[in-house]
């Protein structure tokens, strides 16, 4: 048996992951394909499941290799694959749908009601080699690199948002600039947004907002966030809203910039109930408040690959550092102790230099 070296959540109970060197190579099935990973970012859902919130004790079972937002080369397809091969160079959609149910059956995988979850219910990519379903590896063109190909899960959510706002020729209110609200400014851009004005608590986020793509900024600690946009908008109010923050003061906020049958879509997740004044704030003005989960697949990843290439995203104001896959221990501290970006490790720590 062929053997490699990975982390493993160990034990259903608070911990950090374990690096184990004696993990089997996974066997790819006839539906699968096995990928050596070039390197993997860590999520927010990975420092959940070491934390064992209630979201881990619910959907994951230990032991398991974590780690999804992945990139690497295929090097072994299973004898039902004919559509990737050897060779390919791809990414994971990390929601695995099933194919058969109602959402499945129309158009909707990314909402499948009994959706697997790539490095949580099935083992993951932190690891030398990750196996998955060939359909839910996004075959990759020579422009991505493997380190912007990581990005595409974390931040598909931003593009996504942009999508179901329907942003074209459009003035559009983005709401939060870390990095998926970044993505988010950068892809109305490329969609063709008239106007985008981008708002944080942050100066700093906000300068990086205008380095891609943010016409207008408006810190709404120190602004009135409405009168702004009314100003910028000859009084009438965004076309549409895109908020990331979750937060439920900003959502409030953000719908009353809305103008009336407008549209509001909420990407970031509120912690707690929100309370919103539907009568005033929605029915009256006819507003269209919509949610988004995860990715279209694949409509999101063609769109984000038009983003990445565009001219307003700029993945250096969101990569954090680069660590070897056995340094991991550096790189949880470093997401703990708040190091802004993504960070990025890699089973082979020759790849770091590429
Ligand atoms: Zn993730
Ligand atoms: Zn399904």
């Amino acid at each position: 048996m062929k053997t490699m070296t990975g982390l493993v959540k160990e034990k259903p109970e608070k911990g950090d992951f374990v690096l184990r060197h004696d993990l089997p190579v996974p066997e790819p099935g006839d539906d699968e394909v096995l990928i050596k990973v070039h390197c993997t970012a860590i999520c927010g859902t990975d420092m959940h499941i070491m934390e064992w919130d209630r979201w881990s004790q619910l959907r994951v079972k230990p032991p398991f290799i974590p780690g999804h937002e992945t990139a690497g080369v295929i090097v072994k397809v299973g004898k039902n694959v004919t559509e990737r091969k050897p060779g390919d160079r791809v990414a994971c959609e990390t929601h695995i749908p099933c194919g058969e149910c109602w959402f499945c059956k129309n158009g909707m995988p990314h909402i499948c009601s009994n959706v697997k979850l790539f490095g949580a219910t099935e083992n993951g990519a932190f690891a030398e080699y990750a196996k998955i379903r060939a359909d839910s590896a996004y075959l990759l063109d020579d422009s991505i690199s493997y380190e912007n190909a990581c990005l595409f899960e974390p931040l598909g959510a931003g593009v996504h948002g942009a999508e179901a706002a329907e942003v074209c020729g459009k003035t559009v209110l983005v709401s939060g600039c870390g990095p998926i609200g970044l993505t988010a400014v950068s892809a109305c851009k490329t969609f063709g947004a008239r106007m985008v004005i981008a708002c944080d608590l942050n100066d700093e986020r906000l300068a990086a907002a205008l380095e891609m793509g943010a016409d207008h900024i408006v810190n709404s600690g120190k602004e009135d966030l409405l009168k702004e946009v009314l100003k910028l908008t000859d009084g009438i109010g965004a076309d549409a809203a895109i908020d990331i923050t979750g937060s439920g003061a900003a959502i409030r906020a953000g719908l009353r910039c809305v103008r009336a049958a407008g549209v509001m879509v909420c990407v970031g997740l509120p912690t707690n109930e929100v309370s919103l004044d539907l009568t005033n704030d929605l029915i009256y003005r006819e507003i269209k408040l919509t949610g988004i989960s995860g990715r279209k697949i694949w409509e999101t990843w063609y769109d984000f690959s038009k983003v990445m290439n565009g001219p307003y995203f700029r993945p250096e104001k969101i990569m954090g550092r680069k660590y070897a896959l056995t340094d991991y221990k550096k790189a949880f501290e470093a997401v703990r102790a708040g190091v802004p970006g993504k960070m990025i490790l890699y089973p082979d720590p020759a790849d770091m230099d590429v």
